[in-house]
């Protein structure tokens, strides 16, 4: 953070934001976040977007319309292959302790994945959640699910049993291997394995307390997507299952980035058309931001690092602004993106400009 420039301050709406301290030329660079806690990338695009950089071979060889995935590739014998860009960033990747350390229980994830899926004959089966959803869900509901989750993986005997009947869905796994980056990242961090080794992002402060200073949007998410509780009750016994030991102290993680994933995640693209999702990750201290349809403030990826740039000149006192969904649509799909995945109605000047005439004000 440029401290001379910005600051935290807590918001008449009792969350934090990010404000000028000063007037801000546009275009000043404020703020950069260097890596997702948690992050992933989908399973379709692995070959074709670099580990270490996230660059997409179909956007760097667009004009030669010839091959969509990268040809350097890392092959240790304990992880999943994974792919790169330039032999630059393997050797960064490979140096550096994170990386490795989640292609390794990437490999063990997908491993298990298949072997739930062969023997997951009775499709739907689930007894995680037996009953459906109520008809008006409660954090007491939520709760108590959680409650349910926890006594049957405090048994391995049953913990193995269930999972040997579960059937994990491709975006379940994705999911599941997401929190397994923020539990590789914690259990680095808590072991400082990162000072090892040069090229890796040491963290001065507790990246983990930060992701708990994220705001849950657990009952709000699973109160519009019921199903998504028993999806999370299936990766969080997933990973119990399927972790090794020395991570599975950090499994309860699962439930606090589970409930803070929708909301704070945000899209890894294939550059600045958006034309395809590649992933998603979790950049921490991006969240410091607030979102208004017309930001101050341009959020830019380059590499795994979040840039943050002033669009406009910024005078003193005012709020600093990203934009957490695609600007250029109107107010009604403006407003629906913003309430599916970040859970508010948006305020902002430019909706009150643009609300239709005769609209209640709520
Ligand atoms: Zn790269
Ligand atoms: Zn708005």
């Amino acid at each position: 953070m440029i401290q001379s420039l910005i600051g935290l301050r807590t918001t008449p709406h009792g969350g934090r934001s990010l404000f000028a301290i000063q007037p801000i030329a546009e275009g000043t660079s404020i703020f950069t976040c260097e890596a997702p806690f948690a992050h992933v990338i989908y399973k379709d695009y692995r070959r074709e977007v670099c580990a270490q950089c996230f660059a997409y071979a179909a956007s760097t060889f667009r004009s030669i319309g010839d091959p969509r995935t990268w040809s350097i590739k890392s092959c240790r014998v304990t992880a999943e292959t994974v792919w790169f860009c330039t032999d630059e960033c393997k050797v960064t990747w490979e140096s550096g302790v994170i990386g490795p350390l989640i292609a390794d229980i990437n490999a063990l994830l997908g491993k298990a994945k298949i072997a739930t899926r062969r023997n997951s004959a009775r499709d739907g089966y689930d007894s995680i959640l037996p009953n459906g959803p109520p008809a008006q869900i409660t954090q007491d509901y939520i709760d108590k699910a959680w409650a349910d989750v926890e006594e049957l993986v405090s048994s391995r005997a049953r913990l193995s049993s269930y999972c040997s009947m579960m059937n994990l869905e491709d975006m379940e796994l994705e999911i599941s291997r997401s929190v397994a980056s923020a539990i590789v990242q914690r259990y680095v961090f808590d072991h400082r394995l990162a000072s090892l080794a040069t090229s890796s992002i040491i963290p001065t402060s507790d990246p983990w307390t930060e992701v708990l200073d994220l705001q849950s949007s657990e009952l709000s998410n699973v109160s519009l997507r019921p199903y998504i509780l028993a999806a999370h009750l299936r990766v969080y016994a997933f990973l119990c299952h399927s972790l090794p030991k020395h991570l599975r102290l950090y499994v309860p993680t699962a439930r606090h980035i589970l409930a803070r994933d929708t909301g704070n995640a945000f899209g890894i693209w294939d550059g600045d058309h958006r034309d395809e999702m590649l992933g998603w990750g979790i950049w921490v201290s991006a969240s410091y931001f607030n979102h208004s349809c017309c930001p101050n403030v341009k959020k830019t990826r380059v590499g795994r690092t979040m840039h943050f740039t002033t669009s406009r000149s910024v005078e003193i006192g005012e709020e600093l602004c990203i934009s957490y969904i695609d600007t250029s649509q109107a107010i009604a799909q403006r407003r629906q993106d913003l309430e599916n995945s970040w859970f508010f109605k948006c305020g902002c000047q430019r909706c009150q400009s643009e609300e239709p005439n005769g609209a209640s004000p709520h």
